[in-house]
């Protein structure tokens, strides 16, 4: 057993989190100068982008961009801003953005509108000639903050020594984790998912092993699990600052799933009482909400998954129905302008944006843009291949299930 205590941590992008929550309704970008006065720690910049006014921005973006034309494709999340989605050649959640990535052969740039975990997996997907850029490196994600590769390697050996002669384990890995997180997937027969397949990675795995550890968001391991009739005394969440991730080897052995201990700081900010009250207000409306949410919030809903599938929910649904949404502000702000015919609205009251997808400001995609045109390729995003080749064995299981 690896006993190495620390101190409990919390991600500085987890900090961060509530930096743009507001109680009214407008998250029109600022100047990037303005929008540091948050008090946040991101990437800086040249001043003349950092005063620049997003209007001026906007044009300055798409003259750069035609100017790089086919050479450049730009791949953007859907919980990006409207001041950068506008400019993303192809759109998707990170299950369909990875499929992009692998898809992009004739790009000699990729610029990620995402998350850094996003622009890592573009790159194992990508060949080696093309270049990944991500515009802003400070553009995290805490759930695969909480998930450090040391905690995770220690909580392997521990498994492998408690389980390898007891059934064995496989690890999955959800998308938003580091390279090295899937790399060591790859290398242990485990495989990565996205919200889109969780359940068939689980059906896979308990093909080939007894148990499953998950990574690193607990909450959508549990909804999986329940969704497959594993019940809640047969999963067990694995703390990285216990030994033995808080258990017994007893405990470890009576379980199906362990759960990393991490969880998104977006999607748990919806709770059953905003349910209740969204059905108070109007009983014939719809909840929809992601399955990074609790449990309970998750069995409140009327139905829940992917980001994809909310969209493809609330865009088919008849006109004059109306949908609670439990997913991040920019796109259901984007769902509810794409949809007048119906009522979207975010389950949430308070506006709280993903406060690492928002790092990706439009100055940050004009800078990295500019230095595209005079030849200067900066925040490119590479992960040795060391690492690469077994997180792409991973990634390669995952898309070959799909
Ligand atoms: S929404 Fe949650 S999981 Fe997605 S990037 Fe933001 S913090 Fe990470």
């Amino acid at each position: 057993m690896v006993v190495k205590l620390r101190e409990p941590t919390i991600p500085i992008t987890e900090i961060e989190q509530s930096a743009f929550c507001r109680t009214d309704d407008e998250l029109k970008a600022k100047t990037l100068e303005e929008e540091f006065s948050a008090g946040v720690r991101w990437q800086k910049l040249p001043v003349s982008y950092m005063r620049t006014s997003p209007e001026v921005l906007d044009q300055r973006i798409f003259d750069a961009k035609k100017k790089l034309g086919s050479r450049l494709v730009i791949l953007g999340h859907h919980y990006q801003r409207d001041e950068v989605i506008k400019f993303a050649d192809l759109r998707g959640d990170s299950f369909k953005l990875s499929q992009h990535a692998a898809s992009q052969e004739d790009a000699e740039f990729i610029v990620f509108c995402g998350v850094h975990f996003m622009a890592e997996t573009a790159d194992v997907l990508s060949s080696p000639e093309q270049k990944v850029i991500l515009p802003n490196l400070t553009a995290g994600c805490s759930m695969s903050d909480m998930a450090a590769t040391d905690d995770v390697l220690d909580c392997w050996d521990d498994l492998q020594s408690t389980l390898a002669d007891d059934g064995g384990i496989v690890p999955i890995t959800y998308m938003n984790s580091t390279a090295s997180i899937k790399e060591l997937c790859g290398r242990n027969g485990g495989i990565v998912c996205t919200s889109t397949n969780a359940r068939a990675t689980f059906e896979w795995a308990f093909g080939q092993r007894q148990r499953v550890l998950f990574l690193p968001d607990q909450h959508l391991g549990r909804n999986t699990g329940l969704k497959l009739g594993i019940g809640l005394d047969e999963m067990i969440v694995w703390n990285p600052f216990k030994p033995l991730g808080g258990h017994t080897e007893e405990e470890l052995r009576n379980a199906r799933v362990i759960l990393w201990q991490g969880h998104c700081s977006v999607h748990t900010r919806f709770t059953v009482a905003q349910i209740e009250q969204a059905r108070a207000a109007n009983p014939a409306v719809n909840v929809v909400v992601h399955p990074e949410c609790t449990m309970e919030v998750v069995q409140a809903a009327d139905s829940n998954g992917s980001t994809e599938y909310i969209i493809r929910t609330v865009t088919e649904a008849p006109a004059g129905s109306a949908w609670a949404v439990g997913t991040e502000i920019s796109l259901v702000n984007r769902l509810a302008a794409e949809n007048p015919d119906k009522t979207v609205f975010c389950l949430d009251s308070v506006v709280c944006p993903c406060s690492t997808m928002y790092r990706i400001h439009p100055a940050y995609l004009s800078w990295v843009l500019d230095g595209l045109n005079e030849g200067v390729v900066v925040n490119r995003i590479t992960v040795p291949e060391e690492t690469a080749e077994y997180a792409r064995v991973a990634l390669d299981r995952m898309l070959s299930l799909a």
